[in-house]
């Protein structure tokens, strides 16, 4: 057997475990979970991952959630990240073509991870089942991430070695297109700032009193000036997670604010989170209060490396695309008509592929699924998100695919989103997705010329600067209220 024909046996054997992939993803739908809470989700993934033969190695970056499963021996090691947190305040029932949440207020998953997670998984088995068929040396590892939406999980993994010695990481991300993009993401830093006042009857005795809530309204004002001084690409957002209470005639004596502070890198987050710092601190002068800076996490930018985006791309092309039958068209259109006209990742990326882009844009703008495969989009292209994956993309070349699972234009953290995501689409998307980074981490076991150009492309985008680890002492929070920041 040459080398096509055993890469195409272990892309195969995946159709076989299609139900089992489906079983997967809906279990995981159906108890979201969020941020740092994924229990059950990682449980599941990891039990399925050594039944089939790969070792385990759980608590990565202090993280009870996080794990990585190890198989194969010698050779090149491969890096597959799964995701699996959900969003709260997502919650929406299956397949339901109007907001209706299946608990009001409660998670659900509005980014499609319960996907995500799962389509890794088939990746890693079917690398798995080529080293035990070929005997060939490599070693193929899945990380379990948590925490994408709301901690940054592999941030604390990264920071902690959990991704060194790897030769490549491979990621995917759930969709409504097929693309290997190669584009940058913002970095991006998030710090919660509490001040302690002191509590007092706000008409007898407001002189005794120190507004904690006036402090963090002097803080917010004090950042909207600020937002002017800043270079054009960053963004300042900003929730209020404590306002002291709801008692006007008290004067409030707790009050919190959380900052999400992005730019294109990370060295120009942390500039800008300095200055958000000094203007907390001014805000607690004015008003005779204590502020507690207290960090809570950060991702890096992600460095694109178009060595790997390239082998990603050929496979996106080469693998059969899904097919569709008419109820499918109608179930995807039915979501395309609830949705505003002119959104969508298609219509956001054929600014940056030019006059083709737009073209290609204008083809396909009737279609209720993206089938088909998105022209490579150059390195500088940015997207306004940000992801943690970033992080890893600093430690060793990583490319990352998107791949259709919903209607076109349907938006990310929607409930259109959720409720997309048990549809038999989204089965056949996660299938694809699978089979796709299967046959590019096969492509890079059976080509060392390949790594080896991944290799030298990430140490030449490094250029002697260094990857900015999370601080030492920061610990995992949940702040609860927060949704979700990428
Ligand atoms: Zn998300
Ligand atoms: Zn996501």
């Amino acid at each position: 057997m040459d080398l096509a024909q055993q890469k195409q046996r272990a892309l195969d054997a995946l159709d076989l475990r299609a139900p089992q992939l489906a079983a997967l993803g809906d279990a995981i739908w159906d108890r979201p979970e969020t941020s740092f809470e994924e229990h059950f989700a990682a449980r599941t993934l990891a039990a399925a991952l050594e039944k089939a033969g790969f070792a385990l190695t759980w608590g990565l970056g202090g993280l009870e959630t996080a794990f990585s499963a190890a198989f194969g021996t010698g050779g090149p090691t491969i890096g597959i990240l799964g995701e699996y947190d959900a969003l709260s305040g997502m919650s929406q029932r299956a397949g339901a073509l109007a907001p209706d949440p299946l608990v009001p207020g409660g998670p659900g998953h509005g980014c499609g991870h319960n996907l995500l997670g799962v389509g890794s998984l088939g990746a890693a088995l079917a690398v798995k089942e080529y080293l035990a068929a070929t005997g060939a040396p490599g070693k193929v590892v899945y990380f379990g991430c948590p925490g994408e939406e709301a901690g940054a999980g592999k941030a604390f993994m990264a920071r902690d070695g959990a991704f060194d010695g790897l030769d490549c990481a491979l990621c995917w991300h759930p969709g409504e297109l097929n693309a290997a993009t190669s584009a940058r993401c913002l970095a991006n830093c998030e710090v919660l700032y509490r001040f302690t006042g002191r509590s007092s009857h706000a008409a007898s005795a407001p002189h005794l009193g120190r507004s904690a809530l006036d402090a963090v309204t002097l803080l917010n004002t004090g950042v909207q000036f600020l937002r002017e001084h800043i270079i054009p690409e960053a963004r300042v957002h900003y929730a209020v997670t404590d306002t002291g209470g709801y008692s006007p005639n008290v004067v409030q004596a707790y009050a919190e604010a959380l900052y999400l502070i992005r730019a294109p890198q990370r060295s120009q987050v942390e500039e800008i989170r300095a200055r958000v710092d000094d203007v907390a601190r001014g805000a607690a002068l004015m008003t005779g209060t204590q502020v507690e800076c207290r960090f809570v996490k950060a991702c890096s930018e992600l460095l694109p490396n178009h060595t790997l985006a390239g082998v990603m791309g050929e496979n996106l092309a080469a693998v059969p695309l899904p097919l569709y039958s008419e109820e499918e068209l109608a179930f995807a259109r039915a979501y395309c008509d609830t949705l505003p006209a002119g959104g969508g990742t298609l219509a956001a990326m054929a600014g940056q592929l030019g006059p083709a882009g737009k073209a290609l844009a204008e083809a396909h703008r009737a279609e209720p699924i993206h089938n088909f495969v998105v022209p490579a989009v150059g390195g500088e292209a940015f997207l306004s998100s940000s992801t943690d994956v970033g992080d890893v993309s600093w430690l060793c070349p990583t490319a990352q695919i998107m791949v259709a699972t919903m209607a076109a234009g349907t938006p990310g953290h929607s409930w259109q989103r959720t409720a997309q995501g048990k549809s038999s689409i989204a089965h056949k998307g996660t299938l694809y997705a699978a089979k796709v980074m299967a046959a590019s981490a096969i492509d890079l076991l059976q080509r060392p010329d390949l790594l080896r150009a991944a290799g030298e492309e990430h140490r030449a985008q490094l250029a002697g600067r260094q990857y900015l680890p999370i601080p030492p002492e920061a610990r995992p929070i949940a702040v609860r209220g927060a949704q979700s920041e990428s």
